[in-house]
Parts: C-alpha cells; sequence; structure tokens
C-alpha cells in the first residue's frame, strides 16, 4: 500500500469526506457491569476477577443498577431518547483477553437512541452531528505484548479489565473534517466529564475512538466504501489519522483502485494507517438475545430522577455566564473548561461585590503568571478566595492595580496566597487631597503641551497626566481621589 502523497488542492476538493465516530467509554461505578468484582485502573494484574467477569461455567450476571444510572445521564446530556425496555446481547467473538468468547452487548434494542452534539464549525456557525445510538456493555480484558524479559516470544493477560462497564456512543455519519470530528470528541467528552459518569482519561483507556471514514465525489448521495481506524489514543491523532486516510482514500480512487472495508490501525510514530484485518460485518457476531438476563426497564420515574440529576451543560453554562459576567467567548471556554473549575469560580464570584472583576483577575492577572509559569490553574498560589479580596480592593479603590500588581507578584514569587501577602505588606494609600493635588500641580507645570491639549477638547489626556502622578506617588495614589482631582485640576 503506498503512503499518502501530497495530492494537490485541486484533487482534494474533488471528494468529500464522510466520517463517523464511535466511541467507548469506562463508567466510573465503583464495581463492574455484572458482578461484584472492583472497577479499579492500575491494580496488580488479575486481582479483581471473579467466576462471573471470567465466564466460567454457572456463573450468572447481575445488572449493576449505578451502571444503568450513569448511561442514562449520559443519553439524557447528549439528547438522546431512552427506551423503556432494552435489551442485552451476546456479541460473540474469540479472543485471547475475552475468556467469556462473548461479550455483554446491546444490538437492535439499544438503551438510548436519536442524540446530537452541537459544534462549532470553521465558518463561525453551528452544526449538529446526530447520534445514532448508545448502547451498554462490557469491556474485555488486556493483552500485554510489552515490558516482560520475555515480551518478543509470549503475550501476557490482565482480566482485571473484563466486565468494566462501558457505553459505546455512535455517531452518525455527519461529520465531514477531520476539524468537524475533533470537535465533536472534545465536546463529548466535555459533556461526559460534567455528567461525571466517566473520568475519560484517554491514557488509561476509558474513553476510546474508532473512525469510520469513507470518501465520495462531492454532489455524490451514495456513501463510498468505508475504512475504520481503530483505538486511537489521543484526540490530535484522531484529527492526524483522518487527514491521512482521506488522503490515502482519494490516491487510491485517483489511481482508479478500490478502497477495501476493513479495520486499520493508527501508526502515531509513523503519521499513518495499516491494514489490520478485514472488517466484520454484524452477522459475524452472531448477536441473539443474553439469556442470562432480563430485558432492562428504565422507567418513568428513574428517567426523572435521573433528569433531575443532570447539571447545567457546558454549552449552557458558557451562554449564561458570558452573559451574567460580561466574558468573551473565549474567556467563558477558558472558565468553564471544567465542572469543578467553573463551579470554584461561580462559588466565589457570588460572595464578591463585583463577579466581573472576579473573572477577570482569575483570567488576566491569575491566569496570565499561572500560564507564564507553566503551572496548572489548580497550581496557582493565589486561592479563588485570595482573588475575591483583590477585587473587592479594587473595586472599593482601596488599592490601586498597580499595587495589586505588585502583591500578585509576591505571591507567586514565595508561593503566599494573596490575603497573606496583603495583610504583611498591606501598601500604604495617598487619600489626603493635599498631597495629591500638590502631586499633580507639579506634572501640570512639567507639561504644559499636554495641558493644552487637554483644553483644546483631547480630553483622554487626562489619563497621561493620571499615569504620571500614580507613578510619582508609586502607586499609593488612591485612584478615584486621583482621577477626581486631575479632571479638576485640568478643567480650572
Ligand atoms: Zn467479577
Amino acid at each position: 500500500m503506498p503512503a499518502a502523497v501530497g495530492l494537490s488542492a485541486e484533487i482534494l476538493a474533488k471528494y468529500e469526506p464522510v466520517i463517523g465516530l464511535e466511541v467507548h467509554v469506562q463508567l466510573l461505578t465503583a464495581t463492574k457491569a455484572f458482578c461484584g468484582c472492583a472497577n479499579r485502573f492500575g491494580s496488580a494484574p488479575n486481582t479483581n476477577i471473579c467466576p462471573v467477569c471470567l465466564g466460567l461455567p454457572g456463573a450468572l450476571p447481575v445488572l449493576n443498577a449505578k451502571a444503568v444510572e450513569f448511561a442514562t445521564l449520559a443519553a439524557l446530556a447528549l439528547h438522546c431518547e431512552v427506551r423503556g425496555r432494552s435489551i442485552f446481547a451476546r456479541k460473540n467473538y474469540f479472543y485471547p483477553d475475552l475468556p467469556k468468547g462473548y461479550q455483554i452487548s446491546q444490538y437492535d434494542k439499544p438503551i438510548a437512541e436519536h442524540g446530537y452534539i452541537d459544534v462549532p464549525t470553521a465558518n463561525g456557525t453551528m452544526k449538529r452531528i446526530g447520534i445514532t445510538r448508545l448502547h451498554m456493555e462490557e469491556d474485555a480484558g488486556k493483552s500485554l505484548h510489552d515490558g516482560f524479559a520475555d515480551s518478543a516470544t509470549r503475550t501476557y493477560l490482565d482480566l482485571n479489565r473484563c466486565g468494566t462497564p462501558l457505553v459505546e456512543i455512535v455517531s452518525e455519519p455527519d461529520i465531514r473534517t477531520p476539524d468537524e470530528a475533533w470537535e465533536y470528541l472534545t465536546r463529548l467528552k466535555e459533556i461526559l466529564l460534567y455528567t461525571g459518569v466517566s473520568d475519560c482519561n484517554m491514557e488509561e483507556g476509558s474513553l476510546r475512538c474508532d473512525a469510520n471514514v469513507s470518501v465520495r465525489p462531492r454532489g455524490q448521495e451514495k456513501f463510498g466504501t468505508k475504512a475504520e481506524v481503530k483505538n486511537v489514543n489521543s484526540f490530535r491523532f484522531v484529527r492526524a489519522a483522518l487527514e491521512y486516510e482521506i488522503e490515502r482514500q482519494i490516491e487510491l480512487i485517483e489511481a482508479g483502485r478500490h478502497v477495501t472495508q476493513e479495520s486499520r490501525l493508527w501508526n502515531a510514530a509513523e503519521g499513518r494507517t495499516f491494514s489490520m484485518r478485514s472488517k466484520e460485518q454484524a452477522h459475524d457476531y452472531r448477536y441473539f438475545p443474553e439469556p442470562d438476563l432480563p430485558p432492562l426497564i428504565v422507567t418513568p420515574e428513574f428517567l426523572a430522577q435521573r433528569r433531575a440529576e443532570l447539571p447545567e451543560l457546558p454549552e449552557a453554562r458558557r451562554a449564561r455566564m458570558i452573559a451574567e459576567y460580561e466574558l468573551s467567548a473565549k474567556d467563558a471556554a477558558t472558565l468553564t473548561a471544567s465542572r469543578e473549575f467553573a463551579d470554584r469560580f461561580e462559588a466565589a464570584a457570588r460572595t464578591a461585590k463585583s463577579a466581573r472583576r472576579v473573572a477577570n483577575l482569575l483570567l488576566s492577572e491569575v491566569g496570565g503568571r499561572v500560564n507564564a509559569l507553566g503551572l496548572e490553574q489548580e497550581q496557582s498560589p493565589v486561592s479563588m478566595a485570595g482573588i475575591v479580596l483583590a477585587a473587592d480592593l479594587l473595586e472599593e479603590d482601596k488599592i490601586s492595580s498597580k499595587q495589586l500588581k505588585q502583591l500578585f507578584d509576591v505571591c507567586f514569587e514565595k508561593g503566599e496566597d494573596f490575603p497573606a501577602v496583603y495583610e504583611r505588606e498591606k501598601p500604604e494609600q495617598i487619600t489626603d487631597s493635599s498631597a495629591l493635588e500638590a502631586m499633580i500641580d507639579e506634572v501640570i507645570a512639567a507639561n504644559p503641551k499636554q495641558v493644552e491639549q487637554y483644553r483644546a477638547g483631547k480630553k483622554t489626556v487626562a489619563g497621561f497626566f493620571v499615569g504620571q502622578v500614580m507613578r510619582a506617588s508609586k502607586g499609593q495614589a488612591n485612584p478615584a481621589l486621583l482621577n477626581e482631582l486631575v479632571a479638576k485640576k485640568l478643567e480650572g
């Protein structure tokens, strides 16, 4: 198979990519989907296992109610319709890390269907990506191909993951560009994190993505033959794998050849996909209703409870915060990056005299220093309470913004919170009118040209005088009083 070469923009433009995503998400339940084993990442191999998750003869599964709650919550957050009666099915296949020889999944009657996620597009509008279905299933174990002295000749099995509850979220083939795929995944992860049903940790495999991609000549209705790119472990790689795969398929078609329906693996080191195996069809799995589990009934009461638990979701929260705190879309996105961070900000902002000022300080003064030092927001020495105190002092003109900057510098130099630093170094403020007036007189006398400009109608020059006096006072002039006196002197 030739590697995709750089095709010309004209040739690429002749084709339209069609992308659908399948995302597996591990649910954050304490125990597994059908047994009481701990659902925990990182335990010693083969310690969280029992006859049920190993599928030993005679062992019977019992459905974890918490897994149903989480699956339903995720379904509601993704605007899905939840089915009152869904059916578990056996998906039969052999793999060494699947000792049962089948996976309990859902097939033609999944717990939820017909949802959507809205994603931003290149031209600034929003586009709705459909969600075909969300179904419950269990994870398989893990084959360990590396890390042992004899890894060259042996593969080891860790079955701890067998029976971990999953939801699989399948999108409609509505995605048209690798960027849209990236946006969809980013939004999906954000929504799931807000609901708290998963930690979505991609390094630990809590969120895994397969991408189906095909291309067709623009204007053609019929889909082309698709390839599936399996288990790409970061959103960045999904985008890169899709870019590669789209070019590879167009190149094949342009050369008069055909795209094969198959599963392919992304090799991040080489930046290309490789054929793994021909793609199974659904009938290869011999799905049949799971005889050991009754139909899953979701009652209206159960559904209403989940609906009541649903938090405000990221998109709605951003819209509200933009209005409430007069934020830009970018700042709102920063503040809502995680539900926990947004919660801490809002709890603090509510106690402040000006929530808007808290947002500003958090994003500019504190955020800027945190970024410059390469820290995470949680590692900032200045707490939310510290930012609230700083915002209130500014709001009441008890300190100038210059003094505040100096105090924040001390906080970050010494790793101390703002209230402690403020208490110790409480900056002096000049609130004595006559002292300020004397300073203003001096600055006015030294800058006759600017006085002339002001009196000719250029009122913004007042800012120049305020700045000069503030500097002369080493940032200690009371800002409100200074503004008032400068205006009075210049008018006089
Ligand atoms: Zn078990």
